[in-house]
């Protein structure tokens, strides 16, 4: 089964050359032997990952990185049977002693939970699951269903105690909306312990850099379009230094019946997919893990709320997409980011 993910995987890859997670065409640049490029891609957290770190250690630190993630998804894995996930899962309401990586995240999970006032809760797994997003067996579950199953949520009622954590009965965690963000913001610790001053890791849609291109050229990342039939398309591209890109899109995983999408976003207001204009939100800002915590978060709350949530919490950039095809980006992103032409798309820039 994990071939066959692979397989999806890499024929994914090729075909979207360009798009998120790809670097838009740009010149190669001349590098010199010390800097030289050194790659490693694997297969975890159920996606492809590609790194490239530059330099002399290079190749040792992106031989780490791959470790590391598969590491975090054997810990951090809602559907693996020996991971810490599965087994404060299946603690029937009993304490469960945590390591270092679950703790952070969950630490990392409430307070995202508290700051966008629940619209990310790492504890609507009962719903992804009664909607059939964690088997593909796609279902629209019943009113009362719903209701019942939303009894069973709530972000703040995971109790921390130093390591030890205790999840209500019948609660379920999952980390499907930060782990990739945190994963790649502890490899982006983890290169940089070993020296290394340029580098770009690219977890599906979760970009991390480290520093510029070897030239001192910003890395060039494509904005995949929410619009392209089979994905291959990309709506712009992205200037970054030093800094984490997180998209989330209702074109990820998702079903549609009489006409309507529902996708693997689920807002804890309705326990039921993410229904607004919105097609994609992309965060940009120094730390993986709130990227990707508010790249869902933001989707979740609609482009009005976003944006107030912006204006109030700051600390991160934005593109936010519309079904209309309206673009929107905070000012800060003005020069760095550049829509495709001949797409349709219209560019907006926010004021402050
Ligand atoms: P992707 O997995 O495509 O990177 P996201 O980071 O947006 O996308 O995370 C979506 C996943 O997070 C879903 O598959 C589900 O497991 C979980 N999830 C869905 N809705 C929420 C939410 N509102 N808050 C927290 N986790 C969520
Ligand atoms: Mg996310």
């Amino acid at each position: 089964m994990k071939l066959k993910h692979l397989m999806s995987g890499l024929l994914a890859l090729s075909l979207l050359a360009g798009c998120t997670g790809g670097i838009a065409p740009s010149p190669t640049p001349s590098v010199s032997q010390e800097m030289e490029a050194h790659n490693k891609d694997t297969f975890a957290m159920d996606t492809l990952m590609s790194f490239t770190a530059y330099g002399p250690q290079g190749q040792a630190a992106v031989e780490t990185a791959a470790k590391e993630v598969v590491k975090l998804d054997q810990l951090l894995s809602v559907t693996g049977e020996d991971s810490e996930v599965w087994a404060l899962n299946h603690a029937q309401g009993q304490p469960t002693v945590m390591g270092e990586d679950a703790l952070a995240l969950l630490t990392a999970a409430q307070a995202l939970g508290r700051a966008t006032d629940g619209a990310l809760d790492v504890t609507l797994y009962p719903l992804v699951k009664a909607w059939g997003f964690t088997t593909g067996s796609y279902q629209i579950p019943g009113k009362d269903t719903i209701a019942a199953l939303l009894e069973n949520t709530g972000y703040d009622e995971i109790a921390i105690d130093g390591d030890t954590v205790t999840l209500p009965q019948g609660m379920e965690v999952d980390f499907g909306a930060l782990a990739k963000g945190y994963a790649g913001e502890k490899c982006v610790k983890l290169l940089r312990e070993q020296g290394v001053t340029s580098a770009i890791l690219r977890l599906s849609g979760n970009i991390q850099t480290i520093g510029a291109k070897p030239d001192g050229s910003p890395w060039r990342i494509a904005i995949r379009d929410p619009e392209s039939i089979n994905n291959s398309d990309y709506l712009g591209v992205l200037e970054l230094v030093d800094q984490a890109a997180v998209t989330s899109g209702n074109y990820e995983r998702y079903f549609e019946y009489d006409g309507v999408r529902y996708c693997h976003i689920m807002d804890p207001s309705t326990g039921a997919p993410t229904q607004n204009p919105l097609t994609s939100v992309t965060i940009v800002g120094p730390s993986g893990t709130a990227c990707d915590g508010l790249s869902t978060a933001l989707f979740v709350m609609g482009r009005d709320r976003a944006l107030e949530y912006w204006r109030s919490a700051g600390g991160f950039e934005v593109i936010l997409v519309e079904q209309d095809k309206n673009v929107w980006i905070t000012p800060g992103l003005a020069d760095q980011f550049s829509l495709k032409d001949g797409l349709g798309y219209t560019l907006n820039i926010l004021e402050e």
